[in-house]
């Protein structure tokens, strides 16, 4: 590479390093205040807006889009390729319509898309669904297409996911290890890939650690003074909560029908002493991943992608574990989509389902990372926000009742509008989750008898 190539690659690089610490920077937060009871200042009163940019022409299919995603607070920019605004405003998201061009004009706009928004996500919408003209389209640098045919919800679901930005909790890892020389190794090893770790030298202290750190992962040692690692592990597996928990034993014995029979009971992967350090993060991390989709796919359910009925009642009682342990507030509140029946009888299920999914998506946009949201039954969602008082909560989840009532729900070539009741209740005498669930439910009803669309506290 000719010295000059070098020097301007060397600081194309630096600007790059320079973008994603900034980008990192403003979206991490401290892990410990991530961790700590989430008490920052209730739900904003405005969401920050997201802002999509729509390419091309695509015609009614556009101010469509642009007008559902507007109640979902993203904001929609039209464009052309040809007349793109100057530099330095750039949009997290471009979405370009291939509507009507041809292959090679494709390729060509993507590439001079991705040339122009280094760091935003394109999207290609209304692309040929064969196989030569996605790997065209992914090539030439777009990240996710839509072939044409691709319906709405699919596109808006996507963008809603892209916007929501979730930040992953780090990993974390949990040593039982008795030499303490070789758990500080262990530590630095993962540390190198981020994972935080807790270590313990005593495995009868395992179950409380577990509880408490909350790991995704069980580093254990096989030789301990009065416990094996094996046993060890036979007793965590006796509690159901721990069952799938990935367990990796490290072992200075090379014995295979040890570890054969440490594997058998209950173990996930055995790694011998002296470890290889890329080695050891490889394999925690990956399966510390599995460990996650795993528990996502169990706690969260399959059109909202919400907490599922068991993991929102088991969340509420953490949350209020720590408002109790904070002594902070608690609103808790039962939400029910009004005449639910009569929207799946005149327009089908399949809008029924839109309604619902619609709900999920504008409950994640209007509360904090830190609320707990989840889908309680069939139209019914549970809610719940640390920090937040009677008064507080009553004003928030209203402004989310009214705006709620404004969106046109769109399936196919039609649409439809829905209302919400809500019940209302806050943290008493009785710290427990049933209670507060009875009451809000009983707030609900209240709703309801007095004429429904609206938000009704006990
Ligand atoms: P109310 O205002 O009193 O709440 O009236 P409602 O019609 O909403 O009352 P109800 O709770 O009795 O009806 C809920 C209906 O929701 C019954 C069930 O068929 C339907 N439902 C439940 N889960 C789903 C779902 O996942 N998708 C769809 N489309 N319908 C669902
Ligand atoms: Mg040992
Ligand atoms: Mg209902
Ligand atoms: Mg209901």
């Amino acid at each position: 590479i000719p010295p000059a190539t070098l020097a301007e690659l060397g600081l194309r690089v630096q600007e790059l390093v320079t973008r994603v610490s900034d980008f990192i920077d403003g979206q991490r937060r401290p892990v410990m205040e991530r961790r700590a009871s989430p008490v920052d200042a209730p739900a904003p009163d405005v969401t920050p807006r997201h802002r999509v940019w729509l390419v091309g022409s695509s015609g009614p299919a556009w101010q469509a889009l642009a007008l559902q995603l507007g109640y979902f607070n993203i904001d929609a920019e039209f464009h052309q390729v040809r007349h793109l605004p100057g530099q330095g405003d750039e949009p997290a998201i471009v979405l370009l319509s291939a509507g009507g061009l041809g292959s090679r004009q494709t390729v060509e706009q993507v590439q001079q898309l991705r040339a122009r928004f280094a760091a935003s996500t394109l999207l290609v919408h209304e692309l040929a669904g064969d196989f030569d003209s996605l790997r065209a389209a992914l090539s030439a640098g777009s990240d996710f297409c839509f072939p044409t045919g691709t319906a709405q919800p699919v596109i808006m679901a996507k963008l809603i996911e892209l916007c929501s930005g979730k930040v992953e909790a780090p990993l974390r890892a949990l040593v039982v290890e008795d030499s303490i020389t070789a758990s500080k190794s262990i530590q630095r090893t993962l540390a190198m890939c981020d994972i935080e770790t807790h270590a313990i030298t005593q495995p009868h202290e395992v179950l409380n650690c577990l509880a408490q750190f909350q790991p995704d992962l069980i580093l254990m040692d096989m030789f301990m003074p009065g416990c094996t690692g094996v046993e060890a592990a036979r007793v965590i597996r006796q509690h159901p909560e721990f069952l799938s928990i990935p367990i990796v034993y490290l072992s200075g014995d090379s014995n295979v029908p040890l570890q054969i029979e440490a594997l058998r009971l209950g173990g996930d992967a055995f790694l011998t002493k002296p470890y290889n350090p890329v080695v050891l993060n490889a394999i925690v991390q990956s399966k510390i991943e599995r460990y996650r989709a795993l528990r996502r796919a169990m706690l969260h359910d399959g059109l909202t992608g919400l907490l599922n009925h068991k993991a929102s009642k088991e969340q509420l009682a953490a949350a209020i574990r720590q408002a109790v342990a904070g002594q902070q507030p608690l609103a808790v509140a039962m939400i029910d989509i009004d005449h639910f029946k009569k929207i799946n009888d005149s327009h089908g299920h399949p809008m029924g389902d839109q309604v619902i999914r619609s709900l999920a998506w504008f409950l994640g946009q209007r509360l904090r990372k830190t609320d707990l949201v989840g889908r309680y039954g069939g139209e019914e969602f549970l809610v719940a926000l640390p920090g937040a008082d009677r008064a507080r909560a009553l004003e928030v989840l209203d402004r989310i009742r009214h705006d709620f009532s404004q969106i046109q729900h769109p399936l196919n070539e039609t649409w439809c509008a829905a209302t919400l009741s809500v019940g209302l209740t806050q943290l008493g005498d009785s710290p427990d989750a049933q209670t507060l669930i009875k009451q809000a439910d009983e707030a609900l009803y209240a709703a309801k008898r007095a004429g429904r669309n609206r938000t009704v506290s006990d």
